[in-house]
C-alpha cells in the first residue's frame, strides 16, 4: 500500500513501505523470537546508538512519547526532590505540567518561545535554590524547531551533581549525540519520529545505576519505569503488560532502515539538505522563518503565515494535501504560523517538489 500523501509532520511522520510491511505478521509475547530476537535486540541497538560508553540501558514503554516522560518524571524524582525545566516550547511545558500533576515542586524557566534559556540565569538559580535534584531539557523544541543549547547546560547541571533528563524525541536518532558524554542520566525518545518507525511506544535510554535507584519510586503502576526495565531485563525482552507487537516489529525493521541508510550521522546529513532546501526554496517564494538560522534544527520550521486578508490556513493544508503533502498548523502562542517537518522517509527532492506545491497553493497571490 503505497501513501496518497507525504506527512511532513514531526510524529506520525511517513514511513518506508518496508516499515509498514513489517507489521503484517502477528507474533506471540512469549516467544523467543519475538522477546529475544526483537524487543531485546532493539534495546541493545538503542542504547549503542545514544551512546559508547558503557553503564547505559534502555527499556521500553507502551503509549505515545509523553508517557516515557511520565514515567520518567514519575520515577526518577523522589517526593522530596525538585526539578528545573527549562520551558521554551509546549513540550518543556509539558514536562513542568507532568511534574504538577505528580505533585513534583518545580522551578520553571521560561525564556519565551523564540529565545534560548540564559545559561548564566540557570547557574545562578542552581547555585541558590539547593531543593533542585533533577533538570530537564527538550532538545529540539518541536513548537518551534528550536534546537536547545544542551550541551552547555548539561555541563552546567552536572557541576552541580544534578540528575539530567532530556526529552530528545525529535532528535533522537536524527542528530547525532553521545549521551554519556554529554552526561545525561535518562534520555527519552519514541518509535514514530526520527528513528522512523510507527507510533505505539516510546523508549529511555539510562544511566544503569540511576535507573536502579528508581526502585519502589513510581508513582503509577503502568508508568513504573523501573518496574518495566526490571521485567524487561529479568524476563529477557517480555514486557510487564500487553507490548504493541506490530509496531515494536515495525520499530526494529526501521532500525535496520537507519543502519542501511549509513547510521544516525547520515540521517542528520539527509535531514540538514531537507532543511536547507526547504527554507531556500521557502524564502524564494517570500515566507519568513519564525527562529532565526543559527537557532534552528534540522527537524521541523516553523513559518509565519502570509498576512495577506485572504490567507486561510485550512484552506492553504488542503491545497497542499491535494498535491500529496500534509503540513502541521502552527504551536506558538504569540505569533501566527505553520510549521513543516522534515523528519521520515522524505528527501531532497520530496522538497523540491513541495515548494513548486506550495506555489500552486499560493491562492491569495493570485486573487
Ligand atoms: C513528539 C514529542 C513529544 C511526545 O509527544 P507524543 O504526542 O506524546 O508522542 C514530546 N516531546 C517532544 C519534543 C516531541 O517532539
Amino acid at each position: 500500500m503505497k501513501n496518497e500523501y507525504l506527512l511532513l509532520t514531526p510524529g506520525p511522520l511517513s514511513t518506508s513501505e518496508t516499515v509498514r510491511e513489517a507489521m503484517l505478521k502477528d507474533w506471540c509475547t512469549w516467544d523467543d523470537d519475538y522477546n529475544k530476537d526483537i524487543v531485546e535486540v532493539i534495546r541493545t541497538k538503542l542504547t549503542r546508538l545514544a551512546t559508547k560508553q558503557a553503564g547505559y540501558t534502555s527499556v521500553l514503554m507502551q503509549g505515545s512519547g509523553t508517557a516515557s516522560v511520565e514515567a520518567t518524571i514519575g520515577s526518577a524524582i523522589t517526593p522530596k526532590g525538585k526539578l528545573l525545566v527549562v520551558d521554551n516550547g509546549a513540550y518543556g511545558a509539558r514536562i513542568a505540567q507532568i511534574a504538577d500533576y505528580l505533585n513534583i515542586e518545580t522551578h520553571v524557566i521560561a525564556p519565551g518561545e523564540i529565545s534560548r534559556p540564559n545559561l548564566d540565569e540557570i547557574a545562578s538559580i542552581l547555585e541558590q535554590d539547593i531543593a533542585i535534584t533533577h533538570v530537564a531539557i527538550v532538545h529540539c523544541e518541536t513548537t518551534t524547531g528550536m534546537l536547545n543549547p544542551i550541551e552547555a547546560l548539561i555541563k552546567l547541571a552536572k557541576q552541580h551533581d544534578k540528575t539530567v533528563i532530556l526529552d530528545a524525541m525529535s532528535s533522537f536518532g536524527g542528530i547525532p549525540m553521545d549521551i554519556g558524554e554529554l552526561g545525561i542520566d535518562f534520555m527519552i525518545s519514541s518509535a514514530n519520529k526520527c528513528i522512523q518507525g510507527v507510533p505505539g511506544f516510546g523508549f529511555v535510554v539510562a544511566k544503569q545505576s540511576e535507573l536502579e535507584k528508581c526502585q519502589g519510586q513510581g508513582r503509577s503502576l503502568s508508568l513504573d519505569l523501573y518496574d518495566q526495565w526490571h521485567c524487561m531485563e529479568v524476563n529477557h525482552g517480555k514486557w510487564r503488560f500487553t507490548s504493541p507487537t506490530h509496531t515494536v516489529r515495525a520499530f526494529y525493521q526501521a532500525l535496520l532502515e537507519l543502519e542501511q541508510e549509513g547510521g544516525i550521522e547520515a540521517r542528520f546529513n539527509r535531514y540538514q539538505t531537507n532543511q536547507k532546501t526547504l527554507v531556500e526554496g521557502m524564502r524564494s517564494l517570500g515566507f519568513r522563518t519564525l527562529l532565526n538560522d543559527d537557532l534552528h534544527s534540522p527537524i521541523i520550521t516553523s513559518f509565519y503565515s502570509p498576512e495577506h486578508s485572504d490567507y486561510q490556513f485550512k484552506a492553504f493544508y488542503n491545497r497542499l494535501k491535494e498535491q500529496g503533502f500534509v503540513i502541521y498548523p502552527g504551536k506558538v502562542s504569540n505569533a501566527d504560523c505553520f510549521r513543516i517537518g522534515n523528519i521520515g522517509d522524505v528527501y531532497p527532492s520530496d522538497i523540491e517538489r513541495l515548494i513548486s506545491a506550495v506555489k500552486n497553493a499560493m491562492y491569495w497571490e493570485l486573487a
